[in-house]
């Protein structure tokens, strides 16, 4: 069996659904299990929905809920047999009906929960699996639809859900593998049910982790991650186009990329692959005869220093100073205390003798946090910064890697610097407003020359064609 994820935009429309009929019923061989994510930009939808209803514009609210439902309504009736229209159509009214009672009631209570931010940005997943399904069957493939919430089991930290992998994995082997004998299983990323059988979801991106769970739940002898891009590239595509395809990297690095920031995979995504051993490819569902890029477990050879620069923006740097910290011992105990019960994770620290320098992703809690740590220190916070972070295995026994990087970089201001803590990244911070060119400074210092057995150069730009 294999695992195939199709992301947002993969499913985003009849058409892109006809693609990935195509694309698994050419793998129809391997027993694929298909796991999607809501269609296009559904989720944010849905969450601009709640956002409507507890300000109280019921108008709005009600508006966007009616476009919601053409949309899918429009997308799914080119791809759902005629036989099966009737059932469409109960079923879209089922699920926009409920979600709009839910909507209602949240107007109401004027107030948001996380467990009801759940319940309502599950509906794009129940969705796009139900139609997928549907439409598999229009194309000829033999399909079945299971609710994810029957078997992704998870703790009840509602829109960041964990799952309970050992609960988790007996319920998919006995599920999934017994319906994929004679049909393709389909089923929704990102939700989850806890013991209650309250609606939970994975965090955003996290279809993705649901592909790996699964996979690993039923031992698959490949996850595919289908996106909207080649493969992992060398550089985030947001920041600078036109990076080169990694065609092989190791779990260690991919998983260090993707929690710096490189979003074409959720960052708990390599977990479950790599504690079964299960390889992880990134593949294009606008080019599926792209090889895309293969994760694996072993280190591999290559003769760059670095394979990827990934980034995390809107990152908040806090310098933290007090000269009791000199010689006394607890000032760190005391310092990430705060951040803990604020529930704020850290993600680069660095100190010195009277001052720590730290920063985090999540600045909903910085007034907070930064009395609480006034206290006993002086704090200052500095907004829009950025993470850059080279990844590379050769990073931990090639000399010479800050003095390229600096060397590089002349004229940006490096504001923190982190290395050792992984030895296969190096990472610093910048401010924003510096962060294109200093990706560009740095992708034409580390991939002037690229090992042919590692990656696929990019074509070169071409000059632009008018229509
Ligand atoms: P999906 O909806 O398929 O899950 P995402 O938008 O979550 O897709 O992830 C794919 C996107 O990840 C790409 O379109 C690209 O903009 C972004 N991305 C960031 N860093 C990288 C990288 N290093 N390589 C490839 N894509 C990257
Ligand atoms: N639909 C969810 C999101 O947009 C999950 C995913 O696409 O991976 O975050
Ligand atoms: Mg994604």
């Amino acid at each position: 069996m294999i695992v195939m994820k199709f992301g947002g935009t993969s499913v985003e429309s009849a058409a892109a659904i006809q693609r990935v009929a195509g694309i698994v019923r050419a793998r129809g061989d391997r027993r694929p299990v298909v796991v999607v994510s809501a269609m296009g930009k559904t989720t944010n939808k849905l969450l601009a929905i709640a956002s409507a209803a507890i300000s109280g514009d019921r108008r709005e609210y009600l508006r966007q809920i009616h476009d919601l439902r053409d949309f899918h309504s429009r997308e799914a009736r080119m791809v759902v047999p005629l036989a099966d229209r009737t059932e469409l159509d109960r079923t879209l009214d089922d699920h926009f009906q409920e979600l709009t009672e839910l909507v209602k009631g949240l107007a109401v209570l004027g107030e948001l929960t996380p467990r009801s931010i759940d319940a309502i940005s599950s509906y794009g997943e129940r969705l796009s699996s139900y139609i997928v399904t549907l439409a598999f069957r229009h194309f000829g493939i033999p399909a079945v639809h299971l609710d994810s919430r029957r078997v992704i089991l998870t703790d009840n930290r509602h829109t960041q859900a964990a799952p309970l992998y050992s609960e988790t994995y007996t319920r998919l082997a006995a599920t999934v593998p017994a319906m994929a004998e004679h049909s393709v299983v389909v089923m929704g990323g990102f939700i989850g049910s806890n013991r209650d059988g309250v609606t939970t979801t994975l965090g955003r991106g996290g279809s993705d982790f649901t592909a790996a769970i699964v996979g690993a739940g039923i031992a698959a002898e490949e996850i595919q991650i289908w996106t909207d891009v080649d493969g992992m590239l060398t550089a985030d595509p947001t920041i600078l186009p036109g990076g080169h395809r990694v065609k092989l990297i190791s779990f260690a690095e991919a998983a260090e990329l993707a929690y710096f920031g490189a979003k074409v995979l959720h960052p708990a995504t390599l977990l479950p692959a790599m504690e079964k051993n299960i390889p992880v490819l990134i593949l294009n569902s606008r080019r599926p005869d792209v090889p895309g890029t293969r994760i694996v477990a072993e280190s591999i050879a290559c003769q760059n220093v670095v394979k990827s620069i990934a980034c995390k923006r809107k990152i908040t740097l806090l310098n933290i100073h007090s000269t009791r910290m000199l010689m006394a011992h607890g000032f760190l105990r005391r310092i990430f205390e705060v951040f803990d019960r604020f529930e704020t994770p850290v993600d680069m620290v660095a100190t010195s003798e009277i001052s720590v320098s730290l920063t985090i992703d999540n600045s909903e809690r910085l007034e907070s946090i930064a009395g609480e740590l006034r206290q006993f220190a002086d704090v200052e916070s500095e907004r829009d910064q950025a993470i850059v972070c080279l990844v590379g295995d050769n990073i931990r026994d090639t000399p010479g890697v800050a003095r390229r990087v600096f060397g590089a970089l002349h004229g940006v201001n490096v504001r923190m610097i982190s290395q050792g803590a992984s030895l296969l990244n190096f990472s610093f911070v910048v401010a924003e407003a510096d962060l294109r060119r200093t990706v560009e400074a740095l992708h034409t210092e580390f991939f002037a020359d690229l090992d042919p057995a590692v990656f696929e150069a990019a074509a070169p730009a071409g000059p632009a064609v008018h229509a």
